[in-house]
């Protein structure tokens, strides 16, 4: 038998650090929602009691360092399951763009594997497992809207963004979520307002919505990479209503409430951007199952 798993993307509507803990992680307040653009995941059953891993992406680890494997590799640990899975991954998230694609692939496979085996978990039990993995895990697991705080582990659902577009483009450079976090000032970085875009959810107030989208990582990637603020200004002028780096980056998203408006901007960012996709909200989780 052979089971498909969606693994969406996500971006951040806010993301904030409060502090670096003494064990080193960083205290953080995140508004996520997913977006439909999304890996493909399909486990099958192997005679072979061993995890493996098929992926196209040349960018993507084929071996223990993939986060899939690391999320079959603790569910077949922490179950003891003799059973084997191969885990064949189609890519259309970009790799390492702030979009957290490896930890919706992790997610998705804790999902699968979870009906797969039989194990009949609950989404708290599998996003409590996936923090062990990754910081993004947990939301990946519920997908929707949430506020996820501690490392990212606690999750809490919010309201959903009204229905809109999203126009996501991915500048061409590589961006070490290791150094943003190290070169992150505190005291100098710019603050989202979390409990005013949770406000705006709640009275499903696009426009509020748009007004509160803020990243406190934003100041140092774009810093590093002028080309995120060049594509954000590029996203405004063709007639974005907000933007907004989508974790520490380099993906760039935009809000727009008219698809002709989200094509319109699409095309214009072609000129200047491989990466360019126009995608819906999926923030109400629905396309999950
Ligand atoms: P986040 O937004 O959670 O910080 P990201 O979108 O910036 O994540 P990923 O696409 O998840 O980054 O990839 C980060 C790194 O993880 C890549 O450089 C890649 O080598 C490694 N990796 C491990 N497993 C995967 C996977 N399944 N898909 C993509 N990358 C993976």
């Amino acid at each position: 038998m052979r089971l498909l798993e969606k693994a969406p993307a996500k971006i951040n509507l806010a993301l904030d650090v409060l502090y670096k803990r003494p064990d080193g992680y960083h205290e953080v307040e995140m508004v996520m929602t997913t977006v439909d653009l999304s890996d493909r995941i399909e486990l099958s059953p192997l005679k072979e009691n061993e995890i493996r891993i098929v992926s196209e992406n040349r960018f993507v680890p084929n071996d223990e360092r993939n986060l899939a494997y690391k999320a079959a590799k603790l569910l077949k640990d922490t179950y003891r399951i003799n059973e084997g899975v191969e885990i064949y991954m189609e890519k259309y998230i970009p790799v390492a763009a702030g979009l957290a694609g490896g930890s919706s692939d992790a997610a998705a496979t804790l999902r699968g594997l979870n009906r797969l085996w039989d194990l009949e978990l609950s989404l708290d039990t599998l996003a409590e497992l996936g923090s062990h993995i990754g910081s993004d895990v947990s939301f990946c697991v519920h997908g929707g809207t949430a506020l996820a705080t501690g490392r990212g582990e606690n999750i809490q659902q919010l309201t959903p963004p009204p229905a809109c577009w999203v126009v996501l483009a991915k500048p061409t450079v590589g961006v070490s979520t290791q150094t943003i976090y190290q070169q992150l000032d505190l005291n100098e970085a710019e603050h989202p307002n979390i409990p005013k875009m949770i406000e705006a959810l709640d009275a499903e107030d696009y426009e509020g919505i748009c007004a509160n989208l803020g990243n406190v990582l934003e100041g140092v990637t774009t810093k590093l990479h002028p080309e995120v603020n060049q594509l954000k200004n590029h996203m405004k002028e063709f007639g974005a209503d907000a933007v907004l780096m989508s974790g520490s980056g380099p993906t760039v998203f935009g809000l727009v409430q008219q698809e002709s408006r989200a094509h319109r901007i699409y095309n214009g960012l072609r000129g200047f951007c491989e990466d360019v996709y126009v995608v819906r909200l999926l923030g109400d989780g629905t396309l999950l199952d």
